[in-house]
């Protein structure tokens, strides 16, 4: 049979090739390699400590890499694979961060992130909260992103809430306009981390909902969660991070089901 191009594997969004990470001489991260294919989500599962939120702020330029490659959408973003020295000085240190810094700047509005503390301004309205950026930072026309903000806030049950402040919300509704004003952007991905972790036990199925919604709708995600049933329901593959290496990846239920490693059976037990 002759291959047409239609049968190439398509382009994943993002490919992550041997990361290196260190805050000073501790390496955090390394030979961190994986894809996220368009439309797919990835649970990154792992021990407190083992790196999750470190690779979640590298994959959106928060944090410079010391060594590897992130692409996104075909194009190479950074590329740090010829930084050999493990020991560089404060200035090249400083060199590198503003170039990755400089690299990710036209990316940062195709990359959503979502985490624990949800940091809407205070002083703003739901719907101030969600606007801002659509309109300052991308500058999209008003009627549109209002469009947007409109549906995205019925769709997460939030209608009535345009004109509340922040403090006037709980958790659970600050975090799920947190989601809004993420998605107000059109990211082409989301990156959750531990978005349910300061949340009283009732208000986390609503966001988690949320989520399996946005999946449903091929969102392409990377997920960090300490909620494991909603990670099997959720995950098409799983990346389980144990001291700052990818120590397994499997399809969702693969992994749940019939773990390889050790560490990955007494990580499950642990949160079982
Ligand atoms: P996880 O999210 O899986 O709990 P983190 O990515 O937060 O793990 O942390 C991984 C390791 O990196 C931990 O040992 C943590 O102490 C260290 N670390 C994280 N951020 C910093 C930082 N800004 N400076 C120094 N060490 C850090
Ligand atoms: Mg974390």
């Amino acid at each position: 049979m002759t291959a047409s191009v239609d049968d190439q594997p398509a382009e994943p969004l993002l490919r992550v090739t041997d990361l290196a990470k260190r805050f000073g001489d501790r390496e955090v991260l390394r030979d961190v390699t994986f894809e996220v294919p368009r439309g797919s989500v990835q649970v990154l599962l792992g021990p407190s400590g083992s790196g999750k939120s470190t690779l979640i702020r590298c994959l959106n330029g928060l944090e410079t890499i010391d060594g590897g490659r992130i692409e996104f959408g075909g194009a190479t973003v950074v590329d740090a694979t010829g930084l050999a020295d493990r020991h560089p000085s404060r200035r090249a240190l400083a060199r590198r961060a503003r170039a990755q810094e400089d690299a990710w700047r036209p990316l940062r509005t195709r990359i959503g992130m979502v985490f624990q503390s949800y940091d809407l301004f205070p002083n703003r309205t739901v719907a101030e909260n969600i606007r801002l950026a659509p309109l300052k930072v991308q500058h999209r026309d008003r009627d549109e992103v209002d469009a947007d903000m409109d549906r995205l806030l019925d769709r997460v049950q939030m209608g009535d809430y345009r004109d509340a402040y922040p403090r006037e919300l709980s958790g659970g509704q600050r975090q799920r306009v947190a989601i809004v004003r993420a998605l107000a952007m059109r990211p082409e991905l989301m990156l959750f981390d531990e978005i349910t972790a300061s949340l009283d036990p009732e208000m986390v199925r609503g966001v988690l909902e949320i989520l399996l919604d946005l999946a449903r709708d091929d969102m392409t995600m990377i997920v960090v969660t300490h909620e494991m049933e909603f990670a099997r329901r959720i995950a098409d593959t799983v990346l389980f991070l144990d001291g700052g290496v990818i120590a397994e990846r499997a399809g969702g239920a693969e992994f749940f089901d019939h773990p390889r490693t050790d560490r990955a059976r007494a990580f499950l037990e642990s949160m079982a």
